[in-house]
C-alpha cells in the first residue's frame, strides 16, 4: 500500500479517504458513501475546512438541546462509522442518556453489524438499531426500520450525513431534528430545526466540548434560527470564493502567483514581468528611432 508523507499538503484528507477505502472493502461502507464523502469535501474546501464561528455557536446549541431532551439519539450509518466511531463514544461519555443507533439506506443484517462492532470496539456500550422491531412512517423499505427504544421514541434526533428524505420524515413525527452536513443547500440541512454545516469530526468533538459545560436535565428548548446559520454558510463560501476570484484576476494564473508563503513572486513571473519591460523597451526604441 502507498506510504502517506505527513509532509504532503493533504495529509489529513489523504488519511481520511484511506479510512474511507478500508471500510468499503470491509463492507461498512457502501460505494455511494465514498461519493457523498466527495460531494462533502468539495464544501468543507470552500467553507475553508475549518468551523466557521457560526457552525460553533450552532454546536453550543445542538449540545443545548440534547442535554434537555429525554430521549436523545444519534443516528449512525457507514460513513460516520468509519469516521467518527471514537467521537460518537467520547459524546455518549459527555451525555450517557444519548442513545446510539445503527440506521442505513442500504441495509443488510451483517453490515449493521458490522457498524456495531465498530462502534462497541470504540467504546460506545450500547448500540441500537442492529434488529429493527419499529418503523417510522412516510419512508420506503428499510429506511423506516428503526428501534423502539431508539429513534422510534427519541425527541431529539442527531442525524450525521443524512438524506433529507429521513430528515424530513422525523420532523413530520415532531422529532427535533440536528443535522450536521456540510452542504447548506442539502435537503438534509434546508429541513432540520437545527443544522450544523460543519465537517462530521469537528461538529461532534464542538458538541461534547459544549456539553461538558452544561446540566444535564429535561427542559425547554431554546430556539435557533437555522434560516441564519444555512445563509451563514452561504456568505462564508461566497466570500472565500470571492476573494479566491480577485486573487486570480489580480495575479493571473496560478503559474504567475508568489510562490506561497514566500510573499516573493515566482521565478517565472519575474521573468514574464522582465521579459514584458524588454520588449517594451525595444518598442519605445523602435518608435524613437522612427521619428
Ligand atoms: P439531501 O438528500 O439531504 O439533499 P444528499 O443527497 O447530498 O442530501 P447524501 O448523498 O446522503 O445526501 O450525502 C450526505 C451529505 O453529507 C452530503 O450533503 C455531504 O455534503 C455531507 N457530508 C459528507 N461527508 C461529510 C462529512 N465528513 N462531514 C459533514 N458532512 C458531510
Amino acid at each position: 500500500m502507498t506510504e502517506i508523507s505527513s509532509s504532503h499538503p493533504r495529509y489529513r484528507s489523504l488519511l481520511v479517504r484511506r479510512a474511507l477505502a478500508d471500510a468499503a472493502r470491509s463492507g461498512i461502507v457502501v460505494p455511494e458513501g465514498l461519493i457523498a464523502h466527495g460531494r462533502g469535501e468539495a464544501f468543507d474546501y470552500f467553507l475553508g475546512e475549518r468551523s466557521t464561528p457560526s457552525a460553533a455557536r450552532a454546536e453550543r446549541a445542538a449540545a443545548v438541546w440534547l442535554a434537555r431532551a429525554r430521549h436523545p439519539v444519534v443516528s449512525v450509518n457507514g460513513n460516520v462509522a468509519a469516521l467518527a466511531a471514537p467521537a460518537i463514544a467520547d459524546l455518549v461519555r459527555a451525555l450517557p442518556k444519548l442513545r446510539v443507533e445503527v440506521n442505513l439506506f442500504h441495509r443488510t443484517p451483517g453490515r449493521a453489524a458490522g457498524i456495531a462492532r465498530q462502534l462497541r470496539a470504540a467504546g460506545v456500550p450500547n448500540v441500537l438499531g442492529v434488529r429493527p422491531n419499529a418503523r417510522i412512517a412516510g419512508l420506503p423499505s428499510d429506511r423506516a426500520s428503526v428501534d423502539a427504544r431508539g429513534i422510534a421514541i427519541a425527541d431529539v434526533c442527531l442525524i450525521p450525513l443524512e438524506d433529507g428524505d429521513r430528515a424530513e420524515a422525523l420532523r413530520a413525527r415532531g422529532t427535533r431534528v440536528i443535522a450536521i452536513d456540510l452542504n447548506p443547500l442539502s435537503r438534509t440541512a434546508q429541513v432540520a430545526d437545527l443544522p450544523i454545516i460543519d465537517e462530521l469530526g469537528r461538529a461532534l468533538a464542538g458538541i461534547t466540548r459544549a456539553l461538558r459545560d452544561l446540566p444535564i436535565s429535561p427542559g425547554t428548548f431554546p430556539p435557533f434560527d437555522r434560516e441564519a446559520a444555512i445563509s451563514d454558510a452561504l456568505r462564508t463560501m461566497e466570500g472565500r470564493l470571492g476573494r479566491a476570484a480577485t486573487r486570480t484576476r489580480a495575479w493571473g494564473p496560478a503559474s504567475r502567483r508568489p510562490a506561497r508563503g514566500s510573499g516573493r513572486p515566482t521565478r517565472r513571473a519575474e521573468r514574464t514581468k522582465s521579459s514584458r519591460r524588454r520588449s517594451l523597451r525595444r518598442r519605445r526604441d523602435r518608435r524613437g528611432s522612427a521619428r
